[in-house]
Formats: structure tokens, sequence, C-alpha cells
């Protein structure tokens, strides 16, 4: 199994080194010919706006929706739920549109814009994940189509699934909790 992750910008690095540790072959994305013979894709967490535009400028995008329309499993977190949304309403460049969200950036204002909190994933079993947000976006809609698996207490939803598509609004690779990971390549291996 090999799993790309877009080293455009962001935490790519902190992604690679997860899979490293659940011995997934991990490679760093930069080109389009890269994204040939992938398993799985991880979009990370960094700065959306940078990230889509190094995507277009580098001729990732369109490519990427293909894959995905073909069925590649992509894992999005953070900025990379930002960019996988189908709508953002205060993001500049278009994002991949793949996945059926509506997606808040910077929904937790600049005074708190980083904290940590346990969160319930009920398909990561019943122990808590520790969800690390850092200038975190939150899901605002989604359709029937796409699953809820986190939501924080007052209620936002801050984890989805639709088909092989996964995004948080978190950090999994900040932590040394491999669950996320885990069930992203669950996904890829068809689980
Ligand atoms: N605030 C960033 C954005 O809007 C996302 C932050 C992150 O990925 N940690 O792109």
């Amino acid at each position: 199994m090999r799993i790309g992750v877009l080293a455009a910008q962001g935490a790519f690095v902190e992604h690679i080194a997860r899979l490293c540790r659940l011995e997934v072959e991990a490679l760093a994305v930069r080109l389009p010919h890269e994204l040939a013979s992938l398993d799985g894709l991880i979009i990370p967490g960094g700065e959306s706006t940078a990230i889509s535009k190094l995507m277009l400028d580098y001729n990732l995008t369109g490519e990427i929706r293909n894959l995905a329309k073909n069925g590649l499993p992509i894992l999005g977190t953070c900025a990379g739920m930002i960019i996988l949304a189908n709508a953002t309403p205060d993001l500049e460049v278009e994002p991949l549109g793949l996945m059926n969200i509506m997606v808040r950036r910077n929904a937790f204002g600049r005074q708190i814009d980083s904290f940590e909190t346990e969160l319930s994933i009920p398909v990561l079993g019943k122990k808590p994940f520790t969800g690390i947000f850092i200038r975190a976006p939150i899901i605002e809609q989604a359709t029937s189509e796409v699953e809820i698996l986190a939501k924080l207490a007052d209620g936002t939803s801050v984890a989805a699934r639709q088909g092989k598509l996964l995004a948080c609004a978190f950090h999994p690779e900040l932590t040394d909790d491999l669950r996320f990971h885990q069930y992203f390549i669950g996904i890829v291996t068809g689980n």
C-alpha cells in the first residue's frame, strides 16, 4: 500500500511520520506524476489558500479531482478539509469540491484559535480521541450522503466521511494516537 501526502505546504512531515509508524509506504507528493499508483492521498493542515494556489500552479487540482471521482480515498485534515469541501464561502480559491459539506474557516476566532479537547469518535472505539484544533474550521452543513463522525460538546460537527473521502477539522497527525490514520487505512483497504 502506498499513500501520498500532498507536500505543497503545511504539516505533511507529521503525516508521513504517522504513516511510517503504521508501516505504510508514504510518499511526499508535489508533482502530478507522483499521484500515479497511489492507493490513497492525505491533504494536510496548513493554510488552505496557499495550498489551493500551489495545487493549481502545479496542475494537481484537476488530477486529484479526477482520481477522487474514480475512487481514490482521500483524507483532508484541517486546511485539507477546507480543500475537500464543496462550499467554503470565505475561500478565495476554488476548493476541490469533492465532499458535500459547507465549511467555515477559522471558526473559533482569533483569541481562542488553538485548543485541545477529548472527542468521542464512535468509529474509533470507546476511548476518546484528543482533538488538536489550530485555527480550525468547522462543518456548518452536510447533505445526507455525509456521515458525521465527531461533534464537539456543543454539537458542532468536526469530522465526516463521504464514501472514501474522510475529513476532520483537527490534527490527528500531532497526537501519538494512530487510530484516525488507521481508520483511513481501513477505508483504503476497503473496510
Ligand atoms: N486556518 C487555516 C485555513 O483557513 C487552517 C488551519 C490549519 O490547517 N491548522 O486554511
